[in-house]
């Protein structure tokens, strides 16, 4: 029997299910395949990923960050809350942001305890399937909106760090955590 999504634990396992990538990995940089059909299989994946995500005290997690190149991304910005239900979303696509450009503090699991600002709307309208392949679209804002363009940048395999403007600040952290400046693709202002 398979999990469902409502009953995925949010409790830390020592051994999560899957391995997270990070900066330097060329899994991160592949851009990522629409899923055609939804089966079990894809189901199991986005619960795997919750549970990794939950593990490594994550609030998004795309899938090209454990190696595989489809479009599903799974976040929950309330892993605290136990009765909270996480998302998944299948080949998620940004039909338009909006509000003001704010800035943010970010950080990914695929570069730990890396955390600096990027700008971004404040707003997004998403569109996407669900685990039982319905469409979907969301228009959110604040943290979830933030969450969300950052795990579909994965999908495009862009990393939240290419997105950083102070570029010499970026440096020194990446370093101080074993990272390198190379690794960064940085994308146009
Ligand atoms: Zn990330």
């Amino acid at each position: 029997m398979i999990t469902t999504l409502a009953t995925v634990s949010k409790e830390k396992l020592k051994s999560p299910p899957l391995k997270v990538h990070t900066l330097g990995d060329r899994d991160l940089r592949q851009p990522a395949k629409r899923v055609s059909k939804i089966t079990d299989e894809i189901r199991q994946l986005a619960i795997d990923m919750l549970k990794t995500m939950y593990s490594c005290d994550g609030i998004g997690l795309a899938a090209p960050q454990v190696g595989i190149a489809k479009q599903i991304i799974v976040i929950d910005i309330h892993p605290d809350q136990p009765d909270a239900a996480p998302m998944v979303m299948i080949n998620p696509e940004v039909k338009a942001t909006g509000g003001s450009l704010v800035n943010g503090e970010e950080g990914c699991l695929s570069i730990p305890n890396v955390f600096m600002d990027v700008v971004r709307p404040n707003e997004v309208t998403v569109s996407y399937r669900d685990l039982e392949g319905k469409p979907q679209k969301l228009t959110t804002s604040d943290l979830l909106a933030r969450v969300i363009l950052h795990e579909v940048d994965h999908l495009n395999g862009v990393v939240f760090v290419d997105r950083v403007k102070n570029q010499a600040a970026l440096g020194q952290e990446l370093s101080k955590r074993g990272f390198k400046i190379k690794d960064v693709q940085p994308l146009p202002a």
